[in-house]
């Protein structure tokens, strides 16, 4: 089907996207930062650097971008004097610009990135970003878009109306952004009282692609964004912990595997189509028959690289004993991880977390079946970091519902 007529079906089943605003504009000075190998070579070309000694300068901006997380070229000092000194007129070595930070009494942390809009007189484009430490690792939640053209129905973001992609700059951006925040480069220190793994190695082992916005609607810049973060000579997190979490935008599954190679989690939250419509609207167009295809077929599976499936706890929805056994037989034959996600609620939402007793029993028939089901503990709660409840102040809330949702993540 053409794309055209793909969309219109999807119109006419009732199934509604926002679509993206395309409005990042490079400002005169682009920042290096997030750019590949190749780009950073074309780069230097334009500053006249020859050919041959192009892929040598590229090995020492590499270094000196994603090893040492530098942020000026003054301090790049095995470039010669002349090359900093042009490389500081056409380029910077910007991250997104912080506007805020957060933390919570469990030690996670959430920034709030201001990225450029396409006029000086729009309301900002804002992404937030979330550091997740436990022992031994620490896990970093990044944002694809600024909001997301889907409309999952429990999902707070999905509220959001402006939307529009990041480029891969300010997706490495954000790792860059958590890397300075937490002291996370050689010689480097945490900030006082900070909660970091501290068995001596980084503070930033792994990447979830679960902030804002649908990686997969946004494949090529998440794609290279996620090849520069692997690249072993730079910042070097290896594809295995690396992940991206898709509603389940089929075409793009594949592409996945095969061009960035790294986990998948899929957000199935339904065992049944018409139920999966509703929470997940994008289903219309990719049902779940398609989407486990997909997933059963998913380049480089196996028992010991398997699809995390995330499933949100809805009261009285999807919390079932019959859902938990429905879902174990849907997923037969695929090497698979069940994340089960206490819902988190936001005003206005028609949804409510189910009961503990129920989780615990939903969770215990999937264990039984022989599937690890960790119960995913809300973190970050009291600064609003946890799923579903990243949306920028891009759409203004007012105070009092702040309160609102500020008093629902802490009571729940
Ligand atoms: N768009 C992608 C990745 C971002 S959402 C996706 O949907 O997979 C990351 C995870 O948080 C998804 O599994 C999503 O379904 C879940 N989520 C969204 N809103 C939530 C909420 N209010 N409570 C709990 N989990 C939520
Ligand atoms: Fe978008 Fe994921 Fe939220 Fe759905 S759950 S609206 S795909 S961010």
């Amino acid at each position: 089907m053409s794309i055209n007529l793909e969309a219109e079906a999807a119109v006419a089943s009732g199934f509604v996207e926002k679509a993206p605003l395309e409005r990042y504009v490079d400002p005169d000075r682009p920042s290096l930062v997030g750019k590949s190998r190749a780009e950073l070579a074309a780069a230097l070309g334009e500053l006249g650097v020859p050919p041959a000694q192009r892929k040598m300068r590229v090995q020492q901006l590499w270094h000196w971008l994603y090893v040492r997380g530098v942020t000026s070229f003054d301090a790049m000092t095995s470039l010669s004097k002349e090359l900093r000194a042009e490389l500081e007129n056409s380029f910077t070595a910007d991250r997104p610009e912080v506007v805020a930070e957060q933390v919570s009494a469990d030690g996670t942390r959430k920034w709030l990135l201001r990225l450029p809009g396409e006029r000086p007189d729009e309301r900002p484009h804002e992404v937030e970003c979330v550091y997740i430490p436990e022992t031994g690792r620490g896990t970093l939640c990044v944002s694809s878009q600024v909001g997301c053209t889907l409309t999952c129905t429990f999902c707070h973001t999905g509220t959001q109306r402006l939307v529009r992609n990041l480029t891969a700059g300010e997706i490495v951006g954000q790792i860059m952004v958590a890397r300075d925040r937490l002291g996370d480069w050689p010689g480097g220190r945490a900030p006082e009282g900070a909660v970091v793994p501290t068995d001596g190695g980084r503070f930033v082992t792994n990447i979830v692609m679960m902030g804002m916005g649908e990686p997969l609607y946004n494949f090529e810049a998440v794609r290279d964004a996620l090849l520069v973060v692997a690249d072993n000579e730079g910042i070097a997190i290896s594809k295995r912990k690396i992940t991206v979490s898709t509603s389940g935008v089929v075409p793009n599954i594949k592409r996945t595997g095969e061009e960035i190679g790294v986990m998948l989690a899929v957000s199935l939250h339904a065992v049944r189509n018409d139920l999966r419509n509703e929470l997940v609207p994008l289903n219309r167009k990719y049902p779940i028959e398609a989407l486990l295809d997909a997933c059963r077929n998913y380049p480089g599976l196996t028992n010991a690289k398997r699809i995390t499936f995330e499933y949100v706890m809805l009261k009285g929805i999807n919390d079932s004993l019959a859902d938990a056994k429905a879902l174990v037989r849907l997923l037969a034959g695929i090497p698979a991880k069940i994340n089960l996600i206490p819902f988190n609620p936001w005003p206005g939402v028609r949804y409510e977390c189910s009961d503990w007793e129920t989780i615990e029993k939903f969770s215990e028939v999937v264990f039984d079946a022989g599937y690890s089901a960790p119960v995913r503990t809300p973190r970050g709660r009291d600064i609003l970091a946890a799923c579903g409840q990243l949306k920028s102040a891009t759409e203004k809330l007012s105070a009092r519902e702040r309160m609102a949702l500020r008093a629902m993540a802490l009571t729940e």
